[in-house]
């Protein structure tokens, strides 16, 4: 990777791999992140889609770490014969080298030996990440939301959590609820949740019904919808839609955001269902419009998609996340689209971290590095330093805290 070189003062930036290897030791002593060599200052990041990771260490099996989730007899050897020909395990394990100070095959020792001590090894990832704040979802794995002090602790930086809906929706719809139940129940969470704090809330519609979401459905319809012997998480489409446009509303009259997946998602999704353009329906209707939404991960790999509906909806929000932890090299290519056609004070950069601690470090890194290559290709544009500054600490950081109220 060749240092970006922005115009006017010559200003080289290092290499933030090649920092990573040389500046941070292993033991979380360094407080740096990554700097330029001149006057601008790395702006810090935060990450305002994330989810809790491992809070005592052990083996890193970087195979499992994969959007291949099977559970059936023979997935763990696929995985792992799979996992060291794909790009992404390859990068982490090389940025991982470096960073231990050993060589890639040592990875597995030197891992194993930095997270005998957990909480500066944690610490000193997130520090090397200029991660300063975490927009968390909790729901998983159980019980992690009693966590969340433990979580800011290890990642030396605050946690804000969101609600995510389908943990209560799916265990009413498993229990036989009606609709008015059901909707009274997200409505009660969503008013506790925000009570307490938490800065936003979720849904996870794409991995159950999809986002073909009917904003004018009834509430027959939706009563109708649960009486079906499908699989709880492929039940109760009309009752799922209406339950969203309710706490669409709910979310707009709190004044607190509201993620929705898109895109790229483990195995467990059908791709087809979670592209954005299958919400405009919902984006025309009052509550989808009312509401401050956030479309995550990029929307992969409709990001061409999401920088549109960012830039024609009044509402929109686009958070690039996920896919620069499992297509790091195409994200630079993705911001730079974002940035090309949105509002910048639009988008939003995150990790999608989970398990590992690593996977918050990894793409954060991936996103400072697109970011100067992306800055790089503006400044040639003829972008102002002064504009792609503000743009840097927008979209790091000033995004996420306007719209979360951090
Ligand atoms: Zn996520």
């Amino acid at each position: 990777m060749t240092a970006p070189v922005a115009p006017g003062p010559v200003i080289v930036y290092a290499n933030p791999w090649t920092r990573l290897g040389r500046a941070h030791p292993v033991d979380g002593g360094c407080t740096a992140r990554y700097r330029c060599d001149a006057s601008r200052k790395e702006e810090d990041v935060i990450d305002d889609h994330a989810h809790p990771f491992n809070l005592a260490g052990g083996p890193l099996d970087p195979a499992a770490l994969s959007l291949d989730i099977g559970t059936e007899p023979g997935a763990e050897d696929r995985r792992r014969s799979l996992g060291p020909g794909r790009l992404f395990q390859e990068l982490l394990t090389v940025r991982l080298a470096e960073y231990l100070g050993c060589g890639p095959d040592e990875v597995p020792q030197a891992r194993a030996t930095a997270s005998t001590e957990w909480e500066s090894y944690v610490g000193g990832l997130f520090r090397t990440s200029g991660i300063t704040g975490i927009v968390m979802d909790p729901a998983w794995p159980p019980g992690a939301a009693e966590n969340l002090e433990r979580y800011a602790e290890l990642a030396g930086c605050p946690i804000h959590p969101i609600l995510r809906l389908e943990p209560i929706v799916d265990r009413l719809i498993d229990e036989g609820a009606g609709v008015a139940e059901i909707v009274d129940a997200v409505g009660r969470a969503m008013d506790e949740a925000a009570s307490r704090g938490w800065v936003g809330f979720k849904t996870i519609l794409a991995y159950r019904t999809g986002l073909a979401v009917n904003p004018d459905v009834t509430r027959q319809e939706a009563e109708t919808s649960l009486r079906s012997d499908v699989p709880v998480r492929r039940r109760g489409k009309a009752c799922r839609d209406l339950v969203l446009r309710e706490a669409l509303a709910n979310a707009a009259d709190m004044g607190l955001p509201f993620q929705i997946h898109t895109g790229m998602g483990d195995s467990e999704i059908r791709l087809g269902e979670s592209n954005p353009l299958l919400l405009e329906e919902l984006l025309h209707s009052p509550a989808g419009a009312a509401a401050r939404i956030v479309l995550i991960h990029g929307s992969y790999p409709w990001t061409d998609e999401l920088a549109y509906l960012a830039a024609a909806r009044p509402n929109v929000w686009a958070d690039l996340s996920l896919c620069n932890i499992f297509s790091p090299l195409t994200t630079a290519n993705r911001l730079l689209r974002l940035v090309d056609l949105a509002p910048t004070n639009r988008i939003l950069l995150a990790t999608d971290g989970f398990q590992e601690p690593e996977l918050f470090w990894f793409p954060a890194v991936v996103l400072r590095e697109s970011w100067e290559q992306v800055r790089s290709t503006l400044a040639a544009a003829g972008a102002r330093a002064s504009w792609l500054d503000e743009v840097e600490v927008a979209i790091f950081e000033g995004n996420a805290r306007t719209l979360y109220g951090l």
